[in-house]
């Protein structure tokens, strides 16, 4: 295969989704039938802490789970696709977030009985800031849950996207038949081995005789459907690549319904590896000749013997080989790679090659930043800044022993370059205050300030705010600040304000009209 045949093959997305709604069960389906896993239990046995997790980060192995994102590849159909893990629930960070930076699509997953929840907003959000295809997948319908029309206008109102209906459920819970694949012209049948897929007619109804042509679900369905051919969004791919348009499928990740060909049909429309723009607003096309990527995600000591990291590169050009020469563009130093590792859920292995479209993690010491361009040669190009997240914890943190004062901000400047956690400091006094987006960073980084810098800290939450940056810093007068309305610096002496509540908010608005606030993605 040649190099652009290569990359042309690769399908690189993330799965976004509150947690609960099925993303684990999903996933293990879809490495199942990449081959990937031999027991679709796998990733779930990760999840409950039964996987042999030697050489974890010790957080990951007290509370069994992956404390970053990491990466599972396998080949399906002649596509090689590469799933970003976006871990929600306690483990949801800023690396959460990040990932969307490095994957080409989505896929959004979706609790039929529950609809859109929370940390689906979020990240779905992030997704519609690039622009990327986000591709739907309502899932569990072997439940009851909200109606099929619902659920779409759900996703028009809440999320503000238009959809497509790939297919419709035929019924569902204890009366789910099973789906209307509007794209493949088929319907195919819930719990039954024979007779899978049933054809359709020119006008779109079952071919042929069958029980389930005279059952109420499918006369609601084919009702449904001609609503949706009249009054619906027409399919268009290019509003699907622009992210305007989601093509919605309904399925059962649990019972494995819907899930095959909604993979088959997936890996049709998603897209290979997109170019990406240079700070100077240059864009790198994948398949040119050089080598380049950038630095996403860097997960620490994953072997506590050593205090490695690993930095994630999303390769954006050309092809990697180990022991390749690349500059960092940030400092200008060249250096060979020479260990590099790709992951399969918990097993690492040791990559010599790989294309734009895939991620390869490269042990670090210490070189790398979130955001790092790397690339062949010496010609410096740097990728755009990845976006900073508005925090909403934050805590006041101190060292327990004064003597450690040093090690102290050695250590916090360090974790705050890397992007594990962000920095806020009192005016005056200066005193440390910590943001993110997800407690875990806050315990991540107690266990590595213990670990790497041997600092005990004092923790002391000051829960959650809303964080405004101000456009007009001029206009900033220190009276401002109160209980309820702080004001601080951030890590570049930007002044940012923080509130109590949204109506500690409005109520400073009200007060100083002046005063023009905004948040990060
Ligand atoms: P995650 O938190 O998004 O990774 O969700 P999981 O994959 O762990 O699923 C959460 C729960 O929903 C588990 O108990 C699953 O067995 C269950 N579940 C997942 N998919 C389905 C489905 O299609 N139908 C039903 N009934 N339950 C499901």
């Amino acid at each position: 295969m040649t190099m652009k045949d290569e990359i042309q093959s690769r399908r690189t997305f993330a799965i976004i989704s509150h947690p609960d709604a099925g993303k684990t069960t999903i996933t293990e389906k879809l490495l199942f039938f990449g081959g990937a896993i031999r027991d679709a239990g796998t990733v779930k046995a990760k999840k409950t802490g039964k996987f042999a997790t030697s050489d974890w980060m010790e957080i990951e192995k007290q509370r069994g789970i992956s404390v970053t994102s990491s990466v599972m590849q396998f080949d399906y159909n002649g596509f090689r696709v590469n799933i970003l893990d976006t871990p929600g629930h306690q483990d949801f960070s800023e690396d959460t977030y990040r990932t969307l930076m490095a994957v080409d699509s989505a896929v959004m997953m979706i609790d039929a009985a529950k609809g859109i929840e929370p940390q689906t907003i979020k990240l779905f959000k992030v997704c519609r800031m690039r622009g990327i295809p986000i591709f739907t997948f309502i899932n569990k319908m072997d439940r009851q849950g909200k109606e099929p029309l619902e659920l779409m206008e759900e996703l028009e109102e809440v999320l503000g996207i238009q959809s497509y209906a790939m297919n419709w459920p035929i019924g569902m819970g204890k009366e789910f038949l099973g789906i209307y694949d509007r794209y493949n012209k088929r319907i195919e049948q819930f719990r039954s081995e024979e007779d899978r897929f049933l054809p359709l007619n020119e006008d779109g109804e079952l071919a042929v005789e069958h029980p389930m042509k005279v059952s109420s679900y499918y006369t609601q369905a084919m009702d449904d459907i001609m609503l949706l051919e009249e009054a619906g969004n027409e399919f268009d791919i290019e509003r699907i690549n622009a992210g305007e348009l989601t093509p919605v499928f309904f399925g059962s990740a649990l019972t494995n319904f819907g899930v095959q060909t909604f993979l088959e049909t997936y890996l049709q429309f998603a897209p290979p590896p997109q170019p990406r723009n240079t700070d100077d607003g240059e864009s790198v096309n994948p398949v040119s000749e050089e080598f380049s990527g950038f630095v996403f995600k860097i997960q620490a000591n994953m072997n506590p013997a050593h205090r490695d990291r690993i930095a994630f590169v999303r390769i954006v050009s050309g092809k990697f080989d180990r022991g390749m020469n690349v500059t960092l563009s940030r400092t200008g130093k060249s250096f060979k790679l020479t260990q590099s590792t790709q992951f399969l859920a918990d097993d690492r292995e040791t990559v010599d090659e790989a294309v734009a479209g895939d991620i390869i993690g490269l042990y670090d010491t210490g070189n790398y930043q979130i955001g790092d361009t790397i690339v062949e040669g010496k010609k410096p190009l740097q990728y755009e800044k990845l976006p900073q997240f508005t925090p909403e914890l934050f805590m006041k943190v101190t060292a327990k022993n004064v003597m450690k004062s040093k090690h102290f901000h050695k250590g916090i400047l360090q974790l705050v370059q890397e992007g594990a956690i962000q920095y806020y400091k009192t005016l005056h006094t200066e005193e440390v205050i910590l943001g993110a987006v997800g407690q875990l960073q806050f315990e991540v980084f107690e266990h590595r300030m213990r670990n790497e810098y041997n600092v005990e800290v004092r923790m002391e939450p000051i829960g959650s705010k809303i964080a405004r940056w101000i456009e007009n810093e001029g206009d900033v007068k220190e009276s401002m600040s109160s209980q309820r309305s702080m004001l601080v610096k951030d890590r570049f002496d930007n002044y940012v304000f923080l509130f109590e509540n949204d109506f500690a908010m409005r109520w400073f608005q009200d007060k100083n009209e002046n005063i023009k606030l905004y948040s990060l993605l």
